[in-house]
């Protein structure tokens, strides 16, 4: 009896959890929703909960240049916590998908964990050493949580980005006036 009042307890925590990051994410779309279409772009890079999952991020690497006799194939990358989001300029970028690390300019010999590791170390998902499926549903929210904070302060440094170059532009034009 006991034990079972404890059980429900633990299950109403998880879902209130999920309720909380459900409100976050449809928040955050919103937001986004109003913005302009250079966001968007940028937003679409930073990929929803389905790069959770391994699967969706190996399934993300359809382009990659890198396949076999290498160290960084696309299971390997997908297992190290990164997806692909290609750009023109740098058609091997590859992006963590919960410190939003990024990276290019990747060689054969790389190891992908090892590169996590040495440009981003306080990443939570390095710090996680159990698979995905072995993760306890608490832990799984608790890697979502840090996912969903790191995910708005990466918003909210480039609105600053593009705040400052939109006040340095107006500036210049001001002082042309001036
Ligand atoms: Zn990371």
């Amino acid at each position: 009896m006991r034990m079972r009042q404890v059980n429900d307890r633990h299950f109403q925590n998880i879902i209130k959890a999920t309720q909380q990051l459900l409100r976050i994410n449809s928040e955050f779309h919103r937001t986004m929703e109003k913005t302009s279409d250079k966001t968007c772009d940028t937003v679409e890079q930073m990929p929803d909960f389905s790069m959770n999952m391994e699967a969706s991020r190996l399934a993300s690497f359809k382009e990659w240049p890198f396949d076999s006799d290498c160290q960084c194939t696309p299971k390997k990358m997908a297992a190290a916590g990164f997806f692909h989001c290609p750009t023109d300029q740098e058609p091997d970028l590859a992006k963590c998908f919960m410190c939003f690390k990024e990276l290019d300019g990747w060689e054969p010999d790389d190891d992908p964990w090892e590169e996590h590791l040495s440009h981003s170390g306080q990443c939570p998902f390095l710090s996680k050493k159990k698979k995905e499926d072995d993760l306890t549903m608490a832990e799984f929210l608790k890697l979502e949580s840090s996912r969903q904070t790191n995910r708005l302060m990466k918003i909210v440094e480039t609105k600053i980005k593009e705040f400052k170059q939109q006040a340095t532009t107006v500036r210049e034009q001001l002082e042309l006036l001036a």
